[in-house]
């Protein structure tokens, strides 16, 4: 009799159960045990599946973004325009209490506004002192700040996902620049705050292409070469 009182059928890590009385049946604890191990292996398999189907390729995109390293080089978001030819003026102070949170890009009204960045569009508005301005979430969750535009591009919409070179807008003087010469302000903002992206778009255009090219092969089929 005593053989069976000791024999309990729950792993050692998890606290015992009371001794069930001597003679009891251990059979249905042990088919829960088993069923609900298959019900939780069934679960995950089907969360893995539902993860690389085609209507999660946002959310897997998002995630890719937010793990992506963020960009040490970065092409000039205005068309035409060189880096070499930019102001630095970020940090100057603007005003009594504000410092400038980016760098101004100056180049003709309409001239087409381009994203810097691998990123989704976060949000398109109009208001403040940024006036017609786009968000775009990049690499490494830094949002970039395109901002005083004349225009957006046809039918750009929060979610849109873009590359760098796609058109956002064009440059103009909406939000506190108006009157003053068209631009286009542009700002990142990391975990920590405002960045200043001159050293990026100064930096050499190598480094760049290589992280492109990572997005680009693991967002296309395993046989393309
Ligand atoms: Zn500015």
């Amino acid at each position: 009799m005593a053989d069976m009182v000791n024999e309990s059928p729950w792993p050692s890590a998890t606290p015992s159960p009371p001794p069930p009385p001597a003679g009891h049946d251990y059979a249905p604890a042990a088919r829960a045990v088993v069923v609900a191990a298959v019900l939780l292996g069934a679960l995950a398999a089907v969360a893995y599946w539902a993860w690389h189907q085609p209507f999660m390729a946002y959310p897997r995109y998002l995630t890719e973004l937010a793990r992506m390293p963020v960009p040490t080089q970065q092409p000039v978001p205005v068309q035409g325009v060189k880096a070499g030819s930019i102001a630095d003026t970020f940090g100057a102070p603007r005003g009594r209490d504000r410092r400038h949170h980016g760098i101004d890009i100056f180049a003709r009204r309409g001239t087409p506004v381009l994203s810097a960045t691998h990123g989704v569009v976060a949000s398109i508005r109009d208001q403040g002192l940024g006036g017609r301005q786009v968000w775009v979430m990049g690499p490494g969750r830094e949002r970039h700040y395109y901002a005083h535009l004349d225009d957006w591009a046809f039918g750009l919409a929060a979610g849109d996902p873009v590359r760098p070179g796609d058109e956002l807008g064009t440059v103009g003087d909406t939000g506190n620049a108006r009157g003053t010469p068209p631009h286009l302000h542009y700002g990142i903002y990391g975990a920590d705050g405002p960045l200043d992206p001159l050293p990026r778009l100064r930096a050499p255009k190598a480094v760049v292409a290589n992280e492109a090219d990572d997005l680009d092969a693991t967002a296309k089929a395993p046989a393309n070469r």
